[in-house]
């Protein structure tokens, strides 16, 4: 074998396993696996987690913070005109280059797929090629899947309807929407029933921002559901955001969660996002406008969370750490139960490979060898800690590697965090 790691503890709470790496592949998990290995990494109790997974992003808005201009009240719709004012002075490659940084830092942070929207409500198509060639450039360290994003409206902007169509010839894959920012409600509708003909016509998948407010009685995941089911694209679509079930009548959730199940349809939440745009119309109480994830997964829907935004017009914060995600979606969602924070790290993990349709994803044999080595125990702690990535593998070979941190203290009788002495400079 090429690469053995021992002493490993799994996400799924497996402890003391060797994984055993072969040509880019995981060839064995196992405690005390017999074979040899050109390079042997005692791990001593670490958790080897499969690499984290960003189901929701921007990548042609990512670390423009500040460009022209900052985002003075700090609002969504400020943000939305923000991009607006920033849109027609992008080239192709000032694109390129800060989704390649993004791309560097993200490998960093262990996060080694992403699924980012993409604006086509630009005439140049602009964003859309500069992203291709990201996507081509990245595809040895990282899976980066794009989704035609009509971010003005797929009916509300002149030539969206074009230039999708155009985004998904050049070879976008994903189809986006935006109901709740069309003219009417009744133009939301449509523009979902239309997109998800595309995606159906064409064998594409869906991912919709959807309801993206605090309206109580905005409705797209209703049909969101309904177009999926009547098109037999279960398993194929995301209602992104979701927001507006936070204030929906709970009558009407009772309802609509078994629909959303019934149709296979995911949800991605973004938390950081969520806490910090949603609300503010509110005085106190002051809705916290995440969707209801703890519901949706007892109602058997797979729930990712998305990163959504970094250093942009819409959120200043982020770097490119899902476990920031991850540790927001605990707080915000009240997911502090031992399932509830199993399912906070199934969201940027599994659940959200799930819904990429990732293909060999995972820590079993025959799947990619990628993972990640953090500096904890288990997934309790790494959300704890936001914990140090110790080791990023990428196909079986070393791609980025980080120094433990000293304030990094684990609990009694948990591995000591401090050593150095598992990662032999021969990697
Ligand atoms: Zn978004």
């Amino acid at each position: 074998m090429d690469l053995i790691l021992r002493h490993a503890n799994l996400p799924d709470g497996r402890r003391d396993v060797d994984i055993g790496i072969e040509a880019g592949r995981i060839v064995a998990v196992q405690p005390g696996l017999g074979a040899s290995a050109t390079i042997e990494t005692d791990v001593r109790g670490r958790l080897v987690s499969p690499p984290f997974v960003d189901a929701h992003f921007h990548l042609d808005a990512a670390l423009s913070l500040g460009l022209p201009r900052r985002n003075v009240s700090g609002t969504l719709l400020e943000g939305i005109a923000l991009w607006g004012e920033l849109k027609p002075q992008l080239n192709h490659e000032a694109v390129a280059e800060r989704a390649l940084a993004y791309c560097d830092m993200a490998v960093a942070q262990g996060l080694l797929a992403i699924r980012s929207h993409v604006d086509v409500c630009d005439d140049r198509l602009l964003a859309v090629d500069a992203l291709l060639d990201v996507q081509r450039r990245v595809k040895p360290y990282l899976d980066l899947q794009l989704v035609a994003f009509p971010q003005d409206g797929f009916y509300r902007s002149p030539n969206a309807e074009e230039n999708l169509l155009r985004a998904l010839d050049r070879g976008v894959n994903v189809v986006g929407g935006i109901p709740h920012f069309e003219r009417t409600m009744a133009d939301g509708a449509a523009s979902v029933r239309r997109l998800c003909e595309i995606a159906a016509e064409r064998g594409l998948l869906v991912d919709m921002h959807c309801d993206e407010s605090d309206d109580p009685l905005s409705r797209h995941i209703e049909t969101l559901s309904a177009e999926t089911h009547r098109l037999g694209l279960h398993g194929r679509v995301a209602g992104s955001h979701l927001t507006s079930m936070h204030s929906m009548d709970n009558y009407y959730v009772s309802k609509l969660l078994p629909l959303i199940a019934e149709s296979g349809v995911a949800a991605i939440a973004n938390p950081l996002i969520n806490i910090t745009l949603q609300g503010r119309h509110d005085t106190y109480p002051k809705r916290r406008g995440m969707t209801r994830a703890p519901e949706l997964i007892a109602a058997g829907v797979t729930v990712a969370f998305g990163h959504d935004c970094v250093m942009d017009p819409w959120y200043s914060f982020g770097a490119a750490d899902m476990l920031e995600v991850a540790h927001m979606a605990v707080h915000v969602g009240q997911m502090t139960s031992l399932d509830g924070i199993a399912a906070a790290y199934a969201g940027i993990t599994t659940n959200a490979a799930k819904i990429l349709h990732l293909d060999d994803y995972g820590i079993a044999p025959g799947c990619r060898a990628d993972l990640v080595v953090l500096q904890a125990a288990d997934p309790f702690e790494a959300i704890r800690l936001k914990a140090a990535r110790l080791l990023v593998v990428r196909a079986g070979k070393v791609v980025s590697r980080s120094e433990p941190r000293a304030s990094a203290l684990s609990l009694p009788g948990r591995p000591a965090s401090l050593s150095l002495e598992f990662m032999p400079g021969s990697i």
